[in-house]
């Protein structure tokens, strides 16, 4: 067979790290170096040439999106696709195992996984019952104790609290909340991970046949694994030693998840016959693009050290937009996607990346306004929006009534008339009884003693999602959608819900309803390829896949939509065209961690992160004052921006739609840190027609009026004008038809 494809673009240093006789490797390498690359085509050679089986390799990277990418590069490679390959992320393979062995990982087979959400209300009910006082004990501080613990391995039982009260009532709280998940079969996120390491420890049989059958591991984004996550593959590796992992230092991101950037330093002294190998041509970026991340990276201390260079020339230079606030921010980013469509380009080139998800509002608003196709990945996701919640926690039900997340969900909204007295009640019965909370409801109705008001209402609750699942017995995951839909109430409810919210949340369960008509279990199942695994009902596929996807995106990958996404998830991806909006002090780096060099150093990598999406064009964007989370704030801008050398970067202001007047009588306070800002610009032009402030115009209907502001530029551009006993008014100037005087 040819393989010759395999090795076509590769330079001498990918070549060695993807030919290399079987052992373990770290390729420690910077940004768009290649490191996927190799990772990928290693796989396919070893497939191809050494007649690996696939079966034999575990491949484990980041995020789904990466997971799904990587999959679809080696199924290219080898032109074929790939069966019983296990490709995953950490989570999506532990969950694998785990529904594969739930017996030996001592687990109900119908075990439901918690997301974040689900853990914190389960949290929250702990702190109930202990009695403890949320204001306290904050239920999101107990719930990041607990999984810090588990991230490094630890149960309670592991955990000393030296008489500390803060270590004590959490450790009480983390052994209450175990039990709660025991009795529901519930598994959170971090516990996946935790259950899989235990399951290779207590069952040497079982670890030793899945070491005989992943003979061969590979790594990627090795910088961000964390302690439990790092030690699960050790264990799988066993004393094989054939591991490959890549990464790089510089784009650790998730330490304060847990990731241990150490984990590659010590690498190299827990398999001491390891090699590493080092590339250093960028291939991704322009000369500008790649020299702004060197120097941003250079303020950090304590790197590895590595050089980066490109063959490619400097290309355009970075951009740096100062917005007036965030909405004027947003519009200047439309305005130059729309160039770059313009310039014949396509949308999922672009990528608009963010520190925090609060920012995506303004930005998507803006592009529902301009019409432009847009996908969000993470953020407020799919599958967690509140009424696409409610819809999965009655599948959940109906799927298993002793999801006791699911029924507390539910079991009142849309409203039926029980109480949160009824609720409390059905839940002290299930903790006194050891039983589900469904099972506490049928107690309830059936004892004599309860209120006849009550019963009716719980006992039409039970009714109901009986019902369903009768209605539903044959029916194909569409319809059971549909039918949940109807039945629930959830339409009626949403429909009375007036206005554009309502709308907006019946669109989701459209949605919904689409989500499962393309749901393919086959591509879209972390596990289902596996002929051991235990079959289970594509309802129970479809919520796994809700779950733990977590809808990582909407709509369809392949559409032409421009990327929006948090800088922490735009890692190993790449695009020809890149924003990072919102390069301010205060919201990156994130308010909570200029105090701490640590984290810090963190945040400019991220930053560096971010730079290195851009292939061809970055813009930077900030907002000289912001609405966010409800509150206006007035920040200066990053750090970051500052720490590019400035022969890189060149400001963009007005746009050709604009014209600034030397002299205006607004200077005091448009002049900023960094010039003239543009509220303070004086004036605005349409169709080659100059406004000014001060300006006399007329209007076809207000008559004669004076131009007293303005704002937003192009088609968007709006002057307010008083017009005298009409009042002021602000028009859109592509509209108003304003002639001047
Ligand atoms: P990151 O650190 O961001 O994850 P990476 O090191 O994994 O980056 P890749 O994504 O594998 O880098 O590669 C970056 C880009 O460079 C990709 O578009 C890839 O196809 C291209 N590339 C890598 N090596 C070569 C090569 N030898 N010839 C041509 N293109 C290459
Ligand atoms: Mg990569």
């Amino acid at each position: 067979m040819d393989v010759s494809h395999i090795l076509e673009s590769l330079n001498d240093a990918q070549r060695e790290a993807v030919t290399a006789a079987p052992g373990s490797y770290l390729i420690l390498a910077g940004a768009g170096s290649g490191k996927t690359r190799v990772l990928t085509h290693r796989i396919a050679w070893q497939v191809q040439t050494e007649n690996i089986s696939p079966h034999s390799i575990l491949a484990v990277t980041f995020t789904n999106k990466a997971a799904a990418s990587m999959k679809a590069r080696i199924e290219s490679l080898l032109d074929m696709p790939l069966r019983g390959m296990w490709v995953g992320t950490f989570h999506g393979l532990a969950h694998r195992l785990l529904r594969t062995h739930w017996q030996d990982a001592k687990l109900p087979q119908n075990f439901q996984i918690l997301d974040a959400d689900d853990q914190l209300r389960v949290v929250k009910r702990v702190l109930a019952n202990l009695q403890l006082d949320e204001k306290k004990w904050p239920a999101r501080q107990a719930v990041w104790f607990i999984n810090a613990q588990k991230d490094e391995g630890l149960r309670p039982q592991h955990i000393e609290d030296y008489g500390d009260l803060y270590t004590k009532t959490h450790l009480d709280i983390y052994r209450a909340y175990e039990e709660a998940c025991e009795r529901g079969g519930m598994v959170d996120f971090a516990e996946l991970l935790l259950r899989a390491h235990e399951l290779w420890l207590n069952n040497p049989a079982l670890l030793k046949h899945y070491q005989r059958r992943f003979s061969h591991l590979l790594v990627d984004e090795f910088q961000d694994t964390n302690a439990i996550q790092y030690a699960w593959l050790r264990v799988l590796a066993g004393d094989q030693d054939n591991m490959l992992v890549v990464g790089d230092d510089d784009q650790s991101i998730y330490g304060w998840r847990g990731a241990k950037i150490e984990n590659i330093q010590k690498f190299s002294t827990d398999f001491p016959n390891s090699r590493t190998i080092r590339l250093e041509q960028n291939y991704r970026s322009t000369g500008a693009i790649l020299k702004a991340a060197n120097g941003l990276i250079d303020g950090n201390a304590d790197r590895l050290g590595k050089e980066l260079w490109t063959d490619q020339g400097d290309g355009d230079l970075l951009n740096l937009y100062s917005a007036f606030n965030e909405v004027d921010e947003a519009r200047y980013i439309v305005s130059r996607v729309k160039d770059w469509l313009a310039q014949g380009n396509s949308y999922k080139e672009a990528a608009i990346l963010y520190r925090s998800n609060a920012q995506s509002r303004v930005l998507e608003e803006a592009m529902l306004r301009s019409q432009i196709p847009y996908r969000i990945y993470g953020g407020q996701r799919f599958f967690e929006r509140m009424e696409i919640r409610h819809v999965l926690a009655y599948l959940r039900l109906v799927s298993n009534r002793d999801a006791d997340a699911a029924f507390e969900r539910v079991v009142n909204t849309p409203t039926r008339g029980i109480g949160d007295r009824t609720v409390n009640e059905i839940r002290q019965q299930a903790r006194a009884n050891n039983i589900s909370m469904w099972r506490a409801a049928k107690q309830l109705i059936e004892n004599p003693n309860s209120k006849g008001r009550v019963k009716n209402a719980v006992n039409g609750f039970l009714e109901l999602i009986a019902d369903i699942d009768d209605a539903t017995t044959d029916a194909d995951l569409v319809s059971l959608c549909e039918i949940v839909i109807d039945k629930s109430g959830l339409k009626d409810y949403y429909e009375k819900e007036r206005g554009e919210r309502g709308q907006a949340r019946l669109e989701n369960l459209e949605e919904l309803i689409t989500a499962a008509r393309t749901f393919d279990p086959e591509e879209d199942s972390v596990f289902s390829d596996e002929a051991d695994g235990v079959p289970l009902t594509i309802l129970d596929e479809f919520l796994n896949h809700a779950a733990l996807e977590a809808g990582e995106g909407q709509g369809n990958a392949n559409d032409d939509c421009v990327q929006m996404m948090t800088l922490h998830s735009a890692k190993g991806l790449e695009f020809p065209l890149v924003f990072l909006a919102g390069m301010e002090e205060g919201l990156f780096p994130h308010g909570r961690s200029v105090e701490e060099p640590g984290r810090l150093e963190e945040e400019r990598r991220l930053c560096y992160v971010g730079i290195t999406r851009a292939m061809k064009q970055l813009y930077l964007t900030y907002a000289e004052s912001r609405r966010i989370n409800g509150a206006e704030t007035y920040n200066r801008v990053s750090r970051f921006v500052n720490e590019i050398p400035k022969d890189l970067m060149q400001e963009v202001r007005a746009q050709t739609s604009v014209t600034r007047p030397a002299q205006t009588s607004f200077s005091t306070s448009g002049i900023s840190s960094r010039g003239i800002r543009p509220s303070a610009m004086t004036g605005a032009s349409v169709d080659g027609t100059d406004f000014k402030l001060g300006q006399q115009v007329v209007h076809s209907k207000f008559g004669e009026g004076v131009v007293l502001n303005y704002e937003g530029d192009g088609k968007q551009a709006r002057v307010q004008v008083n017009f005298g006993s009409e009042g002021s008014k602000w028009l859109m100037l592509a509209y108003a038809n304003l002639q001047a005087l």
